[in-house]
């Protein structure tokens, strides 16, 4: 989850329903994200190494996969991750499991009274939105703050980021003021992301479609860090090659090292939503897009 500052006049609105309606056509089309097709195969369903239980991909308690690493990729962040979760909030429902089965070197999962530690706040975010809107920053705020802050050569890759941990609230639109309570969470600095629309067929009760769910949120997160720091490969960002239904352009894109995190946005972190796409791409199998309650919220 998280919240997306979305811009509020109405002529803003309707451009940004008009998009929206070209993205909902086909969500993924833009993104670099391994094919999903492996998944399918997969029929029987594995036993859990560490809680024994039998589960389908991975196990959602313990985060660990139950299919060889063939059938999914592994993505590496430029920081770490944390996921506070909600201890109500349902395993099998959360997309967190997704980032920390994907991503396993650099997030982590605690759940809520368990908490990560802060060594840093400085060096620490809050995905989400301040009580005080006035509080709230953007991803591009962390930059500015860098520049003053900071006049170290930005050659050194450890400076690039402004950064080096961001933390996630993992529970339902309800759930999470409580987690947001804890006095260790107002210490750190609240960051807001931009306007995105959520694909998560998961249908809340009066959360909005910017609301997202936490894998989208990690995403969208990453992409915007990445993109301040070292921009955004042109043909990637290109918004036209949504008009085109390109279903069957596919990566087999894994990033496992510094110097391709270290390029133009291109899709790094698109395998976040390896198995969000798959899931997406199942429940729309079965079930008519438009007649989903989840996808019938406002997107203001
Ligand atoms: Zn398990």
């Amino acid at each position: 989850m998280a919240n997306c500052a979305v811009e509020s006049s109405t002529d803003r609105l309707s451009e940004v329903e008009d998009k929206q309606m070209i993205i909902d056509r086909n969500p993924f089309a833009r993104l670099r994200i391994k094919d999903t097709r492996a998944l399918s195969l997969i029929q029987k369903r594995g036993k859990c190494d560490f809680c024994h239980k039998s589960r389908k991909f991975f196990c959602y308690t313990c985060y660990h996969p139950v299919v060889t690493c063939l059938h999914f990729p592994r993505v590496k962040l430029p920081i770490k991750i944390d996921i506070i979760k909600h201890p109500r909030e349902i395993d099998g429902k959360s997309t967190a499991a997704h980032a920390a089965v994907l991503a396993p070197m650099d997030v982590k999962i605690y759940t809520y009274p368990d908490f990560p530690e802060i060594l840093n706040k400085e060096e620490t975010v809050l995905v989400f939105p301040n009580k005080d809107s006035a509080k709230n920053i953007t991803v591009e705020d962390l930059f500015k703050r860098e520049e003053r802050s900071c006049d170290i050569s930005p050659e050194i890759p450890e400076t690039i980021f402004p950064i080096k941990r961001a933390i996630f609230i993992d529970s339902t639109w309800q759930q999470t003021k409580s987690i947001y309570k804890d006095q260790r969470l107002r210490e750190l600095r609240c960051v807001i992301l931009r306007s995105r629309i959520s694909q998560f067929w998961r249908h809340q009760k009066k959360s909005p479609r910017w609301y997202l769910a936490t894998i989208e949120a990690i995403h969208q997160f990453l992409v915007e860090l990445h993109t301040y720091a070292l921009g955004i490969e042109e043909e990637y960002n290109n918004f036209g090659d949504l008009m085109e239904s390109n279903t069957d352009k596919w990566f087999d894109y894994c990033v496992t090292n510094n110097e391709e995190i270290m390029q133009k946005y291109n899709g790094q972190y698109d395998n976040l939503l390896y198995f969000f796409k798959y899931m997406y791409e199942k429940i729309h199998s079965m079930y008519n897009h438009n007649r989903l309650l989840a996808y019938k919220r406002p997107v203001k």
